[in-house]
């Protein structure tokens, strides 16, 4: 009888021990699924590929490369202006020196823009 009871006692600290240790082992899963999903979210976060750029038509040119002169609309050539009314003389555009046109900043003249 007593040797029963030791062997009931010993069976009951046996199976304490091993839910014990079940329970240490499922929390040290745990966290060891949680570091490794802070790991993936990390590598997810630090090695997902740029981001990539679109080539896009430039918004400011409309895809020309070029800014029309609004001085001379494009011309080149103005009418010369004596103290604000035009001549019959036509001279060459003082704005865009005689191109009618700039090349676009936003784009420097390729007509698209990487965003
Ligand atoms: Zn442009
Ligand atoms: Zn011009």
């Amino acid at each position: 009888m007593k040797r029963t009871t030791k062997l009931l006692v010993f069976l009951f600290l046996m199976i304490i021990s091993i839910s014990c240790t079940s329970e240490k082992e499922k929390e040290e899963q745990k966290n060891a699924n949680e570091f490794n999903n802070s790991m993936e979210q990390t590598i997810k976060e630090n090695g997902k590929p740029l981001k990539e750029l679109e080539t896009k038509i430039c918004s400011t040119c409309r895809g020309t490369g070029k800014i029309i002169c609004k001085k001379c609309n494009g011309t080149g050539s103005v009418r010369k202006e004596v103290l604000g009314t035009p001549t019959d003389e036509i001279i060459t555009c003082p704005n865009c020196d005689g191109y009618g046109f700039f090349v676009c900043d936003k784009c420097g003249g390729t007509g698209t823009v990487k965003e």
